[in-house]
């Protein structure tokens, strides 16, 4: 997932959200995102140096979209946009929390005392790390913690699972817990699911806890299997372009429960356990037996979804890099079509992109909005950004945000 409840309606340039490539010079903030900043950041708020610093990244799905709750594949890559966190430990089981990137001061709760149905705005997120370490045995009392994030917020970037597991990673270290990255990405879900109330897959704290620079991360998301694949973008000469549409449109009535429970019940009419185990080459014969016309577009997205995935990841293991171009531009074509979560916007990205020279181009995370990735030739990168920026001038869209998608490192400790 795709962790993009629906819902939020319009715009979604709400503080925190901001341009990660006008970010280092934010004249509100004095002096360039990094460890530095954070840690005098946290002093000026609660008097003193802490503890340590760390960093967890947003992420971009290169393909395997809707497909992780129907126990698929996924192939994220995490984004040079980071969550950094100045931590410190503290023995009286005060939970102090606080972000520079929204408005409002410390959050001051009880680590004992945590409890889901409080729901605490933004910092629900770091709080439900502590309920879930907790939950799970942990010895986990209080800490101070102060955010400062480039990963923009409600853009499909998963800004939410970053908070989690920078959260996890900095209270893993300060309690000596002995976590693995793996197991901080299942506590970062817990937290989102269970105490924010976010019914969202594995993915996105998977690959903010797991990503290794320069490579996609290869998810089976039944198993949990992982495989880091080489993704060497700068040396074939390539970019990922993300191209944030500032949008998010309101869908009113949960079109994600819809298509999640379109998918179990597509699964359950073929008596298998999840749309995973319909094979490709049984696909035709799968659909037949579908009457409902909707359900046999979601499962044809699941099964053929798969399918690309494998494909993306054989090609990049062959180096053969540009040509997962077309297998991103079939992947949003069936997102579009069959799977209807897309949106005019998501679409002209994808269709002025690809216009413009694009080797390939789709809509990433949930749909409805959010971001679309670009594959170009660096060459081109320019002149397919200024396309894509033209044409949502001229569709009387606001200007998108573009920014390059860097494989970078997942969640570590910088100071
Ligand atoms: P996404 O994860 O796709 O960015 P979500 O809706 O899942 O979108 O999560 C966004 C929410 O996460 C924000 O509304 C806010 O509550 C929280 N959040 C993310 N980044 C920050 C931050 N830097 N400071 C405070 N809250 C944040
Ligand atoms: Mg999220």
């Amino acid at each position: 997932m795709t962790c993009d409840p629906q819902g939020e309606g319009g715009a979604h340039d709400e503080p925190g959200a901001r341009d990660p490539q006008a970010y280092a010079g934010d004249g509100a903030r004095p002096g360039a995102h990094g460890p530095e900043r954070t840690a005098a950041a946290f002093h000026a708020v609660y008097g003193y140096a802490p503890g340590g610093v760390w960093a967890a990244p947003g992420r971009v799905n290169l393909i395997g979209e809707h497909t992780d709750y129907n126990d698929g594949f996924v192939l994220p890559l995490a984004l040079p946009h980071t969550a950094l966190l100045a931590a410190s430990r503290r023995a009286d089981g005060v939970l102090r929390v606080h972000s520079g990137d929204v408005p409002g001061g410390v959050v001051e709760l009880r680590a004992d005392a945590l409890t889901p149905a409080a729901d605490g705005g933004w910092a629900g997120y770091p709080a439900g790390v502590v309920w879930a370490l907790r939950e799970a045995g942990l010895a986990v009392g209080g800490a101070d913690l102060h955010f400062d994030s480039t990963v923009p917020t409600g853009a499909g970037l998963s800004s939410s699972a970053a908070l989690e597991v920078a959260t996890a990673t900095a209270l893993n270290d300060l309690y000596a817990l002995g976590l693995e990255p793996q197991r901080i990405a299942r506590i970062g879900q817990r937290a989102e699911n269970a105490f924010v109330g976010v019914p969202c897959g594995i993915m996105d704290q998977t690959a903010s806890a797991c990503c290794t620079e320069g490579h996609a991360l290869h998810l089976d998301t039944r198993d949990l299997r992982q495989r880091q694949v080489p993704f060497a973008l700068a040396a074939e000469g390539l970019r990922l372009l993300v191209v944030d549409t500032r949008v998010k449109h309101e869908l009113g009535d949960g079109a994600y429960a819809k298509r999640r429970a379109g998918c179990e019940q597509g699964a359950r009419t073929l008596g298998v356990r999840a749309l995973r185990d319909v094979p490709y080459e049984g696909l035709g014969a799968a659909l037949d037996r579908i009457e409902d016309g909707t359900v046999r577009g979601l499962v044809r997205h699941i099964v053929t979804e798969n399918r690309r995935v494998e494909e993306v990841i054989g090609l990049l293991d062959a180096g053969e890099t540009p040509a997962i171009g077309p297998v991103l531009t079939a992947g949003h074509i069936s997102l579009r079509d069959d799977f209807t979560v897309s949106c005019a916007e998501l679409d002209l990205v994808v269709e002025s992109a690809n216009a413009a020279g694009a080797l390939g181009a789709r809509m990433t995370g949930g749909g409805f909005g959010g971001s679309a990735i670009v594959l170009v030739e660096e060459a081109d990168a320019e002149a397919v950004t200024k396309a894509v920026t033209h044409a949502f001038g001229a569709a009387g869209y606001a200007a998108p945000r573009v920014s390059p998608a860097v494989p970078s490192a997942g969640a570590r400790r910088l100071a």
